[in-house]
C-alpha cells in the first residue's frame, strides 16, 4: 500500500500541492483526472521520489520514503538509498523517455544488470518474457528511433516492469500518441491491471478511467476535490465539480 499524508509543494512561493492525501491499496488501479495545472504530475513525481516535497510524508506500507531513521533519529535519504527505493516504483512517461542510443533489448537490461547487479543471462530471460507480453519481441534490436510512438510507449512499460515494481505510476501514456496508436498502450494497461498490478494512472482517457480502475480522482487548484468509483463518478447525479470538469473534457 503506498499513501500520502498532507503532501505539499511549493513553486516559486506558489503552492501547487496542498494537503493531498491520496492512497492506494495492493491491486488497485486509480484514474487522476483534473484540468491543466492542476498538480497531477507534481503528486506523481513526488510519490515516485522523481523530486523532493515541501511537506508531508509518503508512505509504502506504512514506511516512510525518503527518510531513514538512524539511531532514533530521522534524516533524509541519500541519492543511493532513493535510487533504491525508487526502484520499487515504477514511472511510465507521456514522451517514452527511453534511451534512444540502445536497443529495446538493451533499454530493458540496463536497470536489472546496473541496479541489480543480476546476471545478463537471466535479465534476458526477463525482459524476453515482458517483451512478448507487450508484444514487441520481434523488435528487440530496434532502436526506439525505428519504433512508433505506440510502440516505445509499450517499451518504456516492459522496462517500468522489468524492475518489479510495488506500483506503476503513469502520466498520461497515450497523451504524446497518434489516434490510431493509443489503444495498443491502453491494452497493455489494461492487461497489467488485470494481472493485479497497482496503478496510478493520470488520464485524459475517460474510456480507462471507466472502465478500467477502481477509482477515480479528480484533482483541481492542487486539491483532491471528489474521489469515487467511477460508476458514481460518471452518473448524472456525480457532484457539481465533477459535472463541470467532465463537461469540458468529453
Ligand atoms: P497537465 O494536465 O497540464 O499535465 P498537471 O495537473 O499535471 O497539468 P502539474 O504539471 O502538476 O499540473 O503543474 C501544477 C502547477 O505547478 C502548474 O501551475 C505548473 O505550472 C507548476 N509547475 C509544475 N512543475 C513545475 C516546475 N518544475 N517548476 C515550476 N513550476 C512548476
Ligand atoms: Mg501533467
Amino acid at each position: 500500500k503506498i499513501e500520502t499524508r498532507q503532501l505539499a509543494k511549493v513553486y516559486h512561493g506558489q503552492q501547487v500541492l496542498k494537503s493531498i492525501d491520496f492512497s492506494i491499496s495492493p491491486g488497485e488501479v486509480k484514474a487522476v483526472l483534473g484540468p491543466s495545472g492542476s498538480g497531477k504530475s507534481t503528486m506523481l513525481r513526488l510519490m515516485s521520489l522523481l523530486e523532493a516535497s515541501d511537506g508531508g510524508v509518503i508512505l509504502l506500507d506504512g514506511k516512510e520514503l525518503g527518510v531513514e531513521v538512524v539511531n532514533g533519529r530521522a534524516r533524509p535519504s541519500t541519492e543511493i538509498e532513493l535510487a533504491r527505493q525508487r526502484t520499487r516504483l515504477g514511472f511510465v512517461f507521456q514522451s517514452f523517455n527511453l534511451f534512444p542510443h540502445m536497443n529495446v533489448m538493451e533499454n530493458l537490461l540496463l536497470g536489472p544488470t546496473a541496479v541489480f547487479r543480476k546476471p545478463r543471462k537471466e535479465a534476458q530471460y526477463e525482459a524476453e518474457v515482458l517483451l512478448k507480453r507487450v508484444g514487441l519481441i520481434d523488435h528487440c534490436n530496434k532502436f526506439p528511433s525505428e519504433l512508433s510512438g505506440g510502440q516505445q510507449q509499450r517499451v518504456a512499460i516492459a522496462r517500468a516492469l522489468i524492475m518489479s515494481p510495488e506500483v506503476m505510476f503513469f502520466d498520461e501514456p497515450t497523451s504524446a500518441l497518434d489516434p490510431e496508436l493509443v489503444r495498443e498502450v491502453l491494452n497493455v494497461m489494461e492487461d497489467l491491471a488485470d494481472s493485479g498490478m497497482t496503478m496510478v494512472v493520470v488520464t485524459h482517457e475517460t474510456g480507462f478511467a471507466r472502465e478500467v480502475s477502481d477509482h477515480v480522482v479528480l484533482f483541481n487548484e492542487g486539491r483532491i476535490v471528489e474521489e469515487a468509483t467511477p460508476d458514481n463518478f460518471f452518473s448524472a447525479d456525480a457532484p457539481l465539480p465533477v459535472k463541470q470538469f467532465l463537461q469540458h473534457v468529453m
